[in-house]
C-alpha cells in the first residue's frame, strides 16, 4: 500500500476539518461556515462517506483531505502528505525523502540566524545605527517583532561562530547561504553590517534573507543566494502575515520592496506582500492563486508600458481573471504614499483598473483615433495584447472594445488576430465556473485508467477529449493530471512531481492495459469521468439543498444552489448525448467489421 493510501485509511476526513473549523452533522454530512471564504450562513459541507468536502457558496470548490490542507495551510501536495502523515503516525521512507532531513536543518539555521539578528537590533550598543535607521522609517516596536526585523554585526566571523557553537556545521552554513566561501578557501559571514529582513515561506519557514545597508552605498540590498531552500523567484516577502488577509479579502496586492510591505502592513493594509524587486514571476502567481483569484499589482508609471501589459495577461492566463494594476505617481513607491496620506494609497486601491483597459487608455490617449494612422497604430498596438488573453469571453470583450475605438470590423480584427495566434480558434473553450470536487476513499479506477492510458500513450495528447484536472477526485491523480498537461515527457513529469507521489505514478506507468482501439477507449473513459464527477456533484448538491429546505433557508440560498444544479444537468445532458453518439459509432463499427 502506498504512503498515500496509507494515510488515506488512516485519517478521518471529519476529525482532520474539524481542527480547524467548527463542524455541525446535519443528516449524513457535516456543515460549517467555509474557512476559505467569509460568509454568514454555512454553506461549507464535508461528507464522511466520501470523504470529502465541498463548499457551495463563493468558493464553488471541494476535494479530499489533501487538497483541504493544500488550501488552508496554502502548501503543495507533498506537503500536506507530511504534515498529515505526521498526525496519523506514518512514516514516509526516506527514499522519498532524499533531502528532507538537510533541508529541514537548514530552515533551522536560518530560523537560529534570524533570531540572532533580531536580538542584536534590539539589545546590541552596535545596532544604534541600524535602530535609528529603523526609527526613522516610523516602524513600530510590533512591526519590528512581527517581521522579525534584524541586525548583522560588522564582522566577518560573528554569525559563523554563533551557529557553529550551536552544533551547526560549516558546510550546512554554506548551503544555507549564511556564510561564503572568500580567498584561500576560508568562509565568513555574508552578512555584515546590514538591516536585515527574514524572509518566509506560506508555512512559516524562514527560506532567506534580503540585506540593506545602512549608508549610502551601493548595491542598496543583497540578498541570500539560491539554496536548497531559497529560490527568489518563488518568494513573496510578506507571504506568512499577508495570506489570511488575502484570503479573507480575496485580493493580494504585489508590490516591489520589504519597506512598502513592511510601512502597509503597519497601517493596515495587510494583503500585501513584494515580488522581491523583480517582475513578478509565474511561480509567485501560482502560490498567489492558493489563496485567492484576484491580484492588483502596483507600477510605477514609467514601467507600465506593452510589455509589463503583456507580463499581466500572462499572470491572468493563470490565474483565469483579470489582474489590475494600481498606477503609483512619478517617482513614488507604495511606502511614500501610504506614509504621505493613507488615502491617497486607498484611492489608488478603488481607482485600480484592470490592466487590459489601462493599457488601452495608456496606447490610445497617446494616439488621434479620427485619422487613419492613429486607428491602424492602436490596432498594431493593442492586437498583440489581446491575442495572448486565452479567456475567450474576456478576448471577445477587448476585441469588440478595440473594433469600436477604432471602428474596424470585428470580422477584420478576429481575421488579424487568428494571423497572430494561427492556433487560436481551435482552443478548446474552458467552462468557466466550473465547479471543483470531492474524493472517495477507495482508489477509484475510472480516474486510474484515464490517467494511465494518457501517461503510456504520448499520441492521445492532441486528443479532442477535455479533461478538467477537477474531474480528478483523489488529490494524487489530480496532481499527475496537471503535471502531465505541462509536461512532454515522462521524465520532465516526475521532475514537476513530489517523490511522495512517485510510487502512485510508477504504478499508472506500468497498469497493464488493452492493446488496440486505444484513442476509442479513451473518449469513453474521459466521458466517463465527467459523468462520475457530475454525478458526485448533482448528489452533493441535492443532500445541501434538501439540508437548506428542512432548515427553512433564505431564498438567495436556494436559489444559487438551484443555479448551480442547472448548469450541471445541462452539462450531464451533454455528456449523455455525446455517450449515446460513442455508443453507436462502436455498434456501427462492430457491425462493419462482422
Ligand atoms: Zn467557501
Amino acid at each position: 500500500m502506498s504512503v498515500i493510501d496509507e494515510v488515506k485509511q488512516k485519517i478521518d476526513i471529519v476529525e482532520v476539518i474539524g481542527e480547524y473549523v467548527s463542524l455541525t452533522k446535519a443528516g449524513r454530512t457535516f456543515r460549517a461556515l467555509c474557512p476559505f471564504h467569509s460568509e454568514k450562513h454555512p454553506s461549507f459541507f464535508v461528507y464522511p462517506e466520501q470523504q470529502s468536502w465541498h463548499c457551495f457558496g463563493a468558493c464553488n470548490s471541494g476535494g479530499d483531505i489533501f487538497s483541504f490542507i493544500m488550501k488552508k495551510q496554502s502548501i503543495d501536495f507533498g506537503d500536506a502528505l507530511r504534515l498529515l502523515a505526521q498526525k496519523t503516525g506514518v512514516t514516509i521512507s526516506s527514499k522519498f525523502e532524499p533531502e528532507a532531513e538537510e533541508r529541514e536543518r537548514l530552515y533551522q539555521a536560518n530560523q537560529a540566524a534570524a533570531q540572532y539578528f533580531h536580538n542584536l537590533l534590539l539589545n546590541s550598543p552596535a545596532a544604534e545605527k541600524a535602530r535609528s535607521y529603523v526609527a526613522s522609517r516610523g516602524f513600530s516596536s510590533k512591526t519590528i517583532t512581527d517581521f522579525q526585523l534584524g541586525f548583522s554585526l560588522p564582522s566577518f566571523e560573528a554569525l559563523k561562530k554563533y551557529l557553529l557553537d550551536r552544533g551547526y556545521t560549516e558546510s550546512e552554513l554554506q548551503d544555507a547561504g549564511l556564510i561564503v566561501e572568500g580567498e584561500g578557501g576560508r568562509t565568513h559571514d555574508r552578512f555584515r553590517n546590514k538591516l536585515m529582513f527574514p524572509i518566509h515561506d506560506a508555512r512559516g519557514r524562514i527560506t532567506g534573507f534580503g540585506a540593506r545597508v545602512l549608508d549610502d552605498s551601493l548595491p542598496k540590498y543583497i540578498n541570500s543566494p539560491q539554496t536548497p531552500i531559497f529560490d527568489k523567484s518563488s518568494s513573496l516577502y510578506g507571504i506568512n502575515l499577508a495570506q489570511t488577509a488575502i484570503r479573507q479579502q480575496t485580493l493580494a496586492v504585489i508590490v516591489e520592496g520589504y519597506m512598502d510591505v513592511i510601512t502597509a502592513h503597519q497601517n493596515g493594509f495587510t494583503n500585501v506582500v513584494a515580488s522581491m524587486g523583480t517582475s513578478v514571476t509565474e511561480k509567485q502567481v501560482s502560490i498567489l492563486k492558493r489563496l485567492t483569484q484576484n491580484m492588483a499589482l502596483a507600477l510605477d508609471a514609467d514601467a507600465a508600458g506593452e510589455e509589463a501589459s503583456l507580463r499581466c495577461v500572462g499572470y491572468e492566463n493563470i490565474l483565469n481573471t483579470e489582474v489590475k494594476v494600481i498606477i503609483l505617481p512619478k517617482e513614488k513607491d507604495p511606502d511614500d504614499v501610504i506614509k504621505q496620506d493613507v488615502k491617497i494609497w486607498q484611492h489608488l486601491l478603488e481607482e485600480a483598473l484592470p490592466v487590459i483597459d489601462y493599457t488601452f487608455n495608456m496606447i490610445t490617449s497617446k494616439l488621434d483615433l479620427t485619422t487613419a494612422k492613429g486607428k491602424s497604430s492602436a490596432v498594431d498596438k493593442l492586437l498583440p495584447i489581446v491575442a495572448e488573453i486565452k479567456n475567450n469571453t474576456r478576448r471577445d470583450h477587448y476585441l469588440t472594445k478595440l473594433s469600436g475605438l477604432t471602428g474596424t470590423s470585428y470580422r477584420n480584427l478576429e481575421t488579424a488576430l487568428s494571423r497572430i495566434k494561427p492556433d487560436r480558434r481551435t482552443s478548446e473553450p474552458r467552462p468557466e465556473a466550473m465547479a471543483r470536487a470531492l474524493q472517495p476513499l477507495r482508489s477509484s479506477p475510472v480516474e486510474e485508467y484515464c490517467l494511465a492510458l494518457l501517461l503510456q500513450h504520448p499520441e492521445l495528447k492532441g486528443s479532442s477529449e477535455s479533461i478538467l484536472p477537477e474531474y480528478f477526485e483523489n488529490s494524487e491523480n489530480r496532481e499527475i493530471f496537471i503535471a502531465w498537461q505541462k509536461t512532454n515527457d515522462l521524465s520532465s513529469l516526475r521532475e514537476e512531481l513530489d517523490p511522495t507521489i512517485w510510487e502512485h505514478l510508477d504504478y499508472l506507468i506500468t497498469k497493464s492495459l488493452p492493446a488496440n482501439q486505444i484513442e476509442q477507449k479513451y473518449a469513453d473513459y474521459a466521458l466517463r469521468l465527467r459523468e462520475k464527477f457530475l454525478r458526485n456533484l448533482e448528489a452533493k448538491r441535492g443532500e445541501a439543498l434538501a439540508l437548506e429546505v428542512e432548515s427553512g433557508g433564505t431564498g438567495a440560498d436556494l436559489a444559487k444552489l438551484e443555479e448551480q444544479g442547472i448548469g450541471v444537468s445541462v452539462q450531464l445532458g451533454e455528456a449523455e448525448v455525446k455517450r449515446d453518439s460513442l455508443l453507436k459509432k462502436a455498434g456501427r463499427e462492430r457491425w462493419q467489421r462482422r
